[in-house]
C-alpha cells in the first residue's frame, strides 16, 4: 500500500477560509488588522539589501538575539501589551502584571509558528499510553495532534456559561495522570481564567504532570501565567507573534518555561529539524520585540474596540461572551451562525463559523481596525432589520 496506515487515519486541521477569488475583508481568523511596526519593516528591508550573504548560511541555531529580545519584551510588558504602560518610549508593565522575576532568554524556546511549537510540546510532555485532559471547547487544533501522534484526550465540557469546568478538569486528571492543556483566554469563547484561578488549578494538579497554558491571546486582556513560573515547574506557557505582534505571516511562537523543560522541547526539535526558525523571521521577531510600544498601542487599540462592538452586539439582542481576546464569540437570537456567516461574506466580510455540534448557533468576529468595524456594523444592521 502506498499510503501509510498512520497517514490514512490523520483529521488535519482547517485553518480559516483563504478566498482568492475575490478581496474580503478578513475577520475571521484572529489576525492582527495593523501592519507590524515600521522598525520591522526596516529590519527586514535591511537585512535583504546589506546581508543578503547570510541568507545563503544557516540561520543560528540557538536564536540567541530573538530570545534575549522576546525575554526583554516580557519584562518590560508583564506578559500583557494592552495593560502595559508608556512613558516617553519606556515601557512598565501595569502593577499587576509585573513578573516578580526576570524573564532570562533561556526561559524562550521559538518554532515555526505556535502551532509547530505546540505539536513538539505535545510530542514531549504527552504520553500515548496517558490521557490528557483539555477542555471540549478550545483551541481545534489540539485533538489534531493527539491524532498525529496517538495520544489519547480526554475532552471536559465547559460549564453552562461557557467557562472551564476547573473542578471536573481536575478530577479527570487525577485519574488520567496524563497532563493537562487548555488556552487561556480560551478559543473560540474568548473568557479567561485569572491567575488565581490557575495558581489554585496547577496547585491542586499533579506536581509531577505536565500543564500547559496556550496564551495566543492573553496581550489583549488576560492575565499571564509567566509570574506562576516561580512557584511550578511543571508549567509550560505557549505564546504566539500571529495575534498581538501583527506577525501571522512570519510564523512565529514560543514557549516561555523553565530551562529543563525549554532544552526536553528543544530535543525534540532537533530531532525533526535543527534549523526551524529562519534568518528572517529572526531578524522580524527581533525588531519587533524592540518595539514594544507601537505593539501596546496597537493591542490597545483593538481592545478598545473588542469592548465598542460587544456593547453594540448586545444592544443589538445578541448574546455576546465577555471577551478578553481580538475576538467576541457571538450568537444571535434568530438568526443561526451558518446563515448569519453566509449573509455577511455575501457584503464581503468574512468572520468564522464553526460547524461543530455545540457552538453552531455562535459565530465568532475578529477584531478589525475601527473602519473595518463600522462596515461590519452596518452589515449587521442591514441583515437583522
Ligand atoms: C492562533 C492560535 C495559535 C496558533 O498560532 P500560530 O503561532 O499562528 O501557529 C495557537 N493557539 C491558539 C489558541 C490560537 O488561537
Amino acid at each position: 500500500m502506498l499510503i501509510s496506515n498512520r497517514v490514512r487515519q490523520l483529521n488535519p486541521y482547517v485553518p480559516g477560509e483563504q478566498p482568492k477569488d475575490r478581496v474580503y475583508v478578513k475577520l475571521n481568523a484572529n489576525e492582527n488588522p495593523y501592519p507590524p511596526s515600521s522598525a520591522v519593516q526596516k529590519a527586514v528591508l535591511d537585512f535583504v539589501q546589506n546581508h543578503p550573504e547570510k541568507l545563503s548560511l544557516y540561520p543560528d541555531p540557538d536564536s540567541l538575539e530573538l530570545h534575549a529580545a522576546i525575554a526583554d519584551m516580557l519584562n518590560k510588558s508583564g506578559g500583557v501589551l494592552c495593560r502595559a504602560h508608556v512613558d516617553g518610549g519606556e515601557v512598565q508593565p501595569a502593577p499587576e502584571d509585573k513578573i516578580p522575576f526576570t524573564v532570562t532568554p533561556d526561559m524562550i524556546y521559538t518554532g515555526n509558528g505556535s502551532d509547530e511549537v505546540l505539536s513538539f510540546v505535545f510530542y514531549a510532555f504527552f504520553d500515548s499510553s496517558k490521557k490528557f485532559v483539555m477542555p471540549q471547547f478550545t483551541y481545534s487544533f489540539y485533538p489534531v495532534y493527539a491524532g498525529f501522534y496517538n495520544i489519547p484526550m480526554d475532552q471536559v465540557p465547559l460549564k453552562e456559561d461557557w467557562s472551564l469546568d476547573v473542578d471536573e478538569m481536575l478530577s479527570r486528571a487525577g485519574k488520567n495522570e496524563g497532563g493537562i492543556i487548555f488556552a487561556n483566554p480560551n478559543a473560540p469563547t474568548s473568557l479567561g481564567l485569572t491567575r488565581d484561578e490557575v495558581r489554585q488549578m496547577i496547585k491542586r494538579a499533579s506536581q509531577d504532570e505536565i500543564f500547559i497554558v496556550d496564551e495566543a491571546y492573553v496581550d489583549f486582556g488576560g492575565e499571564s501565567c509567566i509570574p506562576l513560573l516561580a512557584e511550578f515547574k511543571n508549567l509550560v506557557i505557549v505564546r504566539t507573534f500571529s495575534k498581538s505582534l501583527c506577525g501571522a505571516g512570519q510564523r512565529l511562537g514560543y514557549i516561555v518555561a523553565n530551562p529543563e523543560l525549554v532544552n526536553i522541547v528543544t530535543t525534540v526539535k532537533n530531532s525533526v529539524n535543527h534549523f526551524p526558525i529562519d534568518a528572517v523571521a529572526q531578524v522580524s521577531g527581533t525588531a519587533a520585540c524592540r518595539d514594544v510600544p507601537y505593539y501596546v498601542e496597537t493591542s490597545r487599540k483593538v481592545a478598545e474596540e473588542r469592548d465598542k462592538f460587544y456593547d453594540f452586539l448586545k444592544n443589538k439582542g445578541f448574546y455576546v461572551l465577555k471577551s478578553q481576546t481580538n475576538f467576541l464569540f457571538a450568537r444571535h437570537p434568530s438568526i443561526p451562525g451558518g446563515e448569519l456567516y453566509k449573509r455577511v461574506k455575501e457584503h464581503g466580510y468574512l468572520i468564522r463559523h464553526f460547524n461543530t455540534p455545540g457552538i453552531e448557533e455562535f459565530v465568532r468576529i475578529t477584531i478589525g481596525t475601527a473602519e473595518q468595524m463600522g462596515g461590519l456594523k452596518k452589515i449587521i444592521e442591514e441583515i437583522i432589520k
